[in-house]
């Protein structure tokens, strides 16, 4: 059976002064951080935000989601925008299959909604990359609907307030961390609290106070509903599997010169980095040796695997000896859809759309070598 929020241990020597929500949105109502995505309820900013938060820190998305509204401020410009200046303005975030499902799911939000989020669970979820974190973030917040959300933050609150086995991220851990969620969430619906505030309070608390190490238990505002801290195992949960090692990929980014100009290649739409450009790069067998010497190396951790990327200088005429078509170049992964010569100004002043490594991987080879001047 799923815990409620009102089963919670609480010592019978010292009864709180007010329920768990209560607590917790009062101290949210002083305690939350001003970010941008606070001071509006349009459901269109809320989701942008929410998006562009997934796995990026605030500091790092508060001014690409400026740049996003100041070009895209509503959907329907989202919606009519070309993918690439799509891309162009999500350049360095990364996981840009967030960028793509973004655009796609405005241009759905206008065809099939006439512009309006849909209110529905059910409905959102059929948004593209509107998954079940998402929708319950613009529900609950953008609509004051009663659904829960759960991402590592409140998943580390949760676990710990009533020491959740198993891990949140998979299989029966995952189900039962949302349950909770939802009976929590119920709650605060039927006390007619704000469920849109609950949760961003939750996740407000794991980010500044119940933090990964070290949770701040003396200064939180729910210790007396927390039965981790009441138990002193605090550091026990969430319970984690250990992860399974990433695998390593060796990686050949060509600079392929010609005169003042260096090839790019684009990205085929699907898959990983969809649509972006990149110098054109091979997957090498991890014991290829070097030759000739890389001018620049850079490591690159994607959630499930690490990238070690050399990039080595080659001229034009060399390099039509080694692949008489750019296209006999076969793609690190995906497929190359066309190509181009660029010079170094235009690539990196953001005419395209260049994953970050990639753009990592230019800076160096411009500071490493006086060709690029
Ligand atoms: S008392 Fe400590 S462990 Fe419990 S919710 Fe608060 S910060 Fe987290």
């Amino acid at each position: 059976m799923v815990p409620s929020m009102k089963n919670t241990p609480v010592s019978k020597k010292r009864a709180p002064v007010a329920s768990f929500p209560k607590s917790l949105l009062a101290w949210f109502a002083t305690a939350a951080r001003p970010m941008p995505w606070r001071e509006t309820r349009d459901p269109y900013r809320i989701w942008l935000s929410e998006v562009m938060l997934q796995q990026t820190q605030v500091a790092t998305v508060i001014p690409y989601y400026e740049r996003f509204l100041t070009k895209f401020p509503t959907v329907e410009k989202l919606a009519a925008a070309h993918q690439d200046d799509v891309l162009k303005l999500w350049a360095g975030l990364g996981y840009y299959s967030r960028a793509r499902n973004l655009h796609r799911g405005a241009q759905m939000i206008v065809e099939r909604f006439g512009g309006k989020m849909p209110r529905s669970p059910d409905t959102i979820r059929e948004i593209p990359g509107i998954g079940d974190y998402t929708a319950g973030a613009i529900l609950s917040i953008a609509f004051d609907l009663p659904e829960a959300l759960v991402d590592g933050n409140v998943a580390r609150v949760l676990s710990r307030l009533k020491m959740l086995e198993g891990d949140w991220r998979t299989g029966e851990g995952k189900r039962t961390v949302w349950d909770v969620a939802r009976v929590a969430v119920a709650e605060v619906h039927a006390a007619r609290l704000n469920p849109g505030d609950y949760n961003q309070a939750l996740m407000e608390l794991g980010s500044t106070v119940c933090t990964p190490r070290s949770p701040s238990c003396s200064q939180c505002p729910v210790a007396a509903f927390c039965a981790a801290t009441k138990n002193d195992v605090q550091d026990d949960y969430p319970k984690l599997k250990a992860k399974s090692v990433s695998p390593e990929w060796k990686l050949r980014a060509w600079i392929v010169r010609d005169k003042n100009k260096i090839l790019f290649a684009q990205r085929g739409q699907d898959g990983l980095f969809g649509g972006m450009w990149e110098l054109p790069t091979e997957r090498l067998e991890p014991k290829t040796s070097s030759s000739p010497k890389p001018i620049a190396r850079v490591t690159h951790v994607l959630s499930h695997r690490v990238l070690h990327v050399e990039a080595i200088e080659i001229n034009q005429p060399d390099w039509r000896k080694r692949f008489p078509k750019n296209a006999d170049l076969t793609c690190w992964s995906g497929d190359y859809t066309q190509f181009k010569w660029l010079n170094m100004d235009d690539a990196q002043s953001g005419s395209i759309a260049l994953p970050a490594v990639q753009a990592k991987i230019l800076a160096l080879c411009a500071e490493k070598t006086p060709l690029f001047d």
